[in-house]
């Protein structure tokens, strides 16, 4: 058996071209919505991930602004940065891109940014709604992942979904999400035990450990849903050829580049599971495509109650 592919960039394109109706809804009653990054010194990675979410910003039409503050920054200058983001009308959602140099307090940072723009989702606020099931602003890559689960047609409803990792950004939201849609969550860490048993039981496993191919094809129950969140860079040849044995392509690739992007679960896994995201190609492209969700959800939910209440009921 080989697992049905849930193919992410199909997934996100058919996204974007929902969300691109939702912004000319938007437009056509004069909001643009928008994006502000902050992006703290020259860390490599975080600047592609800003790039990439800008870039994003301008293929669907949404305004972006970038501030770049150098890794010399004080808590107190990016606190001053998010409170003037916070205030300005045409900024509907703040990324502030993590990590921060360590003088920086992230939490107090991220603390700062008003909940109504908070389109990571990683406000305490933010987190509250979802622990109670209201509506808000949830975080980008779990929310990404309910929505291939959900454009898949994956049941949900009394399945056994098993989540390894405990993350305030991934594990703990995906395990919250998935209990709101109705399934018995397990949820896992570096100290549970017989975690292979534990994630054999899952009919849904979601993978957001950090570890190269750390979850085995013998671990996943077969016929089981397999979504992958783990980005890995593999650089060691051993690695490589442990986790690309049975993928001549990838090993070739591999060997001609000297890395190799993987994930938490062993390609392997492909022969058991029933359906499984790819690394890359899966979970990555939903995160971006969530996060110009949240943007425009946020411009709505803030901007619109203002152009729809009748002129004398507006303040001056
Ligand atoms: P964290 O490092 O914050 O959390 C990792 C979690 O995995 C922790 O809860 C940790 O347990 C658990 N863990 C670590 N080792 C083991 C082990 N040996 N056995 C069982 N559990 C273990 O990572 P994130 O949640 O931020 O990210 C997880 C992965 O997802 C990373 O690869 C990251 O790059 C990727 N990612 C991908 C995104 C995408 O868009 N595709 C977006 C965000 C993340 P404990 O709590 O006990 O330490």
């Amino acid at each position: 058996m080989t697992a049905r592919i849930l193919n992410g960039n199909a997934i996100r394109d058919q996204i974007y071209s929902e969300i691109h109706s939702q912004i000319q809804q938007l437009t056509a009653v004069g909001i643009w919505p928008g994006l502000a990054t902050v992006l703290v010194g020259e860390n490599p990675a975080s600047k592609i991930y800003v790039n990439s979410k800008i870039a994003a910003c301008e293929q669907l039409g949404l305004a972006s602004s970038r501030f770049t503050p150098p890794s010399t920054v004080t808590t107190e200058e990016l606190l001053e940065l998010v409170c003037e983001l916070n205030a300005r009308d045409d900024v509907d959602g703040i990324l502030v891109q993590l990590p921060l140099p360590p003088q920086v307090d992230s939490k107090k940072v991220l603390e700062a940014v008003d909940p109504a723009k908070d389109v990571d989702g990683f406000h305490p606020v933010s987190l509250g709604h979802l622990v109670s099931g209201r509506p808000g602003l949830v975080a980008c890559t779990p929310l990404g992942v309910m929505e291939i689960l959900r454009r898949s047609e994956v049941t949900l409803e009394g399945a056994n979904a098993v989540v390894v990792g405990r993350s305030d950004i991934v594990g703990k939201p995906m395990a919250l999400l998935l209990m709101h849609a109705h399934a018995t969550v397990t949820i896992c860490h570096s100290k549970t035990r017989d975690l292979a048993g534990v994630v054999r039981r899952g009919d849904i496993v979601v993978a957001a450990i950090g570890r190269a191919g750390m979850v085995l094809p013998d671990w996943i129950q077969p016929g089981a849903t397999v979504i992958d969140v783990g980005t890995n860079r593999v650089t060691d040849a051993a690695e490589a050829e442990r986790l690309f044995a049975n993928f001549p392509e990838r090993l070739a690739k591999f060997r001609e580049k000297g890395s190799a992007l993987v994930g938490d679960v062993h390609p392997d896994a492909v022969q058991v599971a029933g359906a499984l995201t790819p690394v890359p190609g899966g979970v990555g492209p939903l995160t971006i495509a969530m996060l110009m969700s949240n943007t425009v959800k946020a411009a709505r939910l803030r901007r619109m109650n203002s152009v729809m209440q009748p002129a004398a009921a507006r303040k001056p």
